[in-house]
């Protein structure tokens, strides 16, 4: 008998009336056979609101308290859920992160997890209940409340499966599955039955929000399947595999656009050892994460650097970069947040050639220019205006005829 461990987002328990459908699902799984521990979210808008309740409280929280603020909403899920599955007859029980033992490092607000006992679960298990575990919180070594960041509860769910050795990881969410873009921007988008680790990685860090990063991480480590699928439909999603079983052998698997990307340039910094660093070094010890990098060909002496980071993070950029832009004698700083990435992925990339090019002609031919570009393995992205973000995705998705179902063929022959 298998373990299956599902999580339920927010808006899967997003009312009572929900809450009692997720318990109805959640007793079909087990009739059917399974040892199951169900991993939630708070109710959906509660982490936002309570997030607005600390901030109101205090311009600068202390980071401690935030988090156990915050991680009160999975607390009242976990116990919500454990009552219905009750009501129905089955045998739940609520564990938090400190009776589970989550044990994360001790970073509020972006904890990472470093441990799971898996006992106390698994004694539940063996009597015949449920464990239902508040998602997104962890305890330090000290027993401090930490979280995972937003989107932690998916994290806590892989993790949760990866340390009970669980046959599949099940994400409930409000879309039934991984698409080859966004469908509310592209009408001919797909849904895919199946996507590799490596591919979900790149298009979830390129703004496809369905799973927290780090929860595809921890499943590629620990070879979890992740089937990501929806709560209001009995659908099969899109499961989340190695390589070797992700079958669709296409050159191209998806476009993602991230339209929070904004850009920092500093003109005329001088071209000499040490320059860069001395640029990026401040920016990291600001947490200031850098996507894109581009130094322009050096013209007397001096060059320009490009970088882009998260639109959050511009105002702290900005104010980073023209510290660095004084001291190291450059000539200025500009910042623009009018635009957006877009990019597409798949592991076909890697044996075929012409990929990027393509790209290239599919936007010229609309006229969008293009204002920098980066390549992986398997993704190219371009920085592009951000008001031909959506034209820019319907383009690409029909250039590389993503809405067209694949053939079979075996990899390297598609
Ligand atoms: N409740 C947290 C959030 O809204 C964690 C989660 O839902 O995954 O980010
Ligand atoms: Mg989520």
């Amino acid at each position: 008998m298998g373990i299956v461990v599902q999580k339920y987002g927010g808006t899967s328990v997003g009312t009572i009336e929900r809450i009692q459908a997720v318990a109805k699902r959640v007793a079909e799984t087990r009739a059917a056979g399974h040892q199951l521990v169900v991993v939630v979210s708070a109710i959906a808008g509660e982490t936002n609101r309570l997030i607005g309740l600390g901030q109101a409280m205090s311009k600068t929280p202390a980071d401690r308290e935030m988090d156990v603020l915050v991680a009160s909403g999975e607390q009242v899920s976990s116990a919500l859920l454990s009552l219905a599955l009750n009501e129905i007859g089955v045998p739940a029980a609520s564990l938090l992160a400190h009776q589970v033992r989550i044990l994360t490092d001790t970073k509020h607000a972006r904890a990472r997890i470093q441990s799971i006992d898996a006992t106390r679960m698994r004694e539940l298990l063996d009597a015949g209940t449920v464990a239902v575990i508040a998602g997104f919180q962890g305890v330090d070594k000290d027993g401090n409340i930490t979280t995972l960041g937003r989107g932690g509860t998916d994290t806590t769910a892989v993790a949760v499966a990866a340390a009970l050795n669980a046959d599949v990881c099940e994400i409930f969410t409000d879309v039934d599955g991984v698409y080859t873009t966004d469908p509310n921007v592209c009408s001919s988008a797909r849904k895919v039955p199946r996507i590799s680790y490596e591919e979900m990685l790149e298009l979830a860090s390129l703004g496809a929000k369905v799973l927290q990063i780090r929860s595809v991480e921890l499943g590629m480590k620990f070879g979890v399947p992740i089937h990501v699928r929806s709560s209001f439909s009995a659908v099969e999603g899109t499961m989340v595999v190695k390589e070797e079983e992700a079958l669709e052998s296409v050159v191209v698997s998806g476009v993602a656009c991230n339209k929070r990307e904004a850009k920092v340039t500093i003109q005329g910094v001088p071209d000499h050892p040490g320059a860069v660093a001395a640029i990026f070094e401040p920016l990291a010890d600001s947490n200031i994460s850098v996507d894109m990098i581009i130094q322009n060909v050096s013209k007397e002496g001096t060059t320009d650097i490009t970088f882009t980071v998260n639109g959050e993070d511009l105002v702290a950029a900005e104010r980073v970069a023209t510290e660095v832009s004084k001291a190291g004698g450059a000539g200025g700083v500009l910042v623009d947040d009018g635009i957006a990435k877009i990019s597409v992925v798949g592991l076909g990339m890697r044996s075929h050639a012409g990929v990027a090019a393509k790209m290239f002609r599919l936007l010229a031919a609309e006229g969008i220019n293009i204002e920098a570009i980066s390549t992986s393995e398997i993704k190219v992205s371009c920085l592009i205006r951000e008001r031909y973000s959506e034209l820019a995705v319907r383009v690409l998705h029909e250039g590389f005829e993503l809405g067209k179902k694949p053939s079979t063929l075996p990899p390297g022959l598609a």
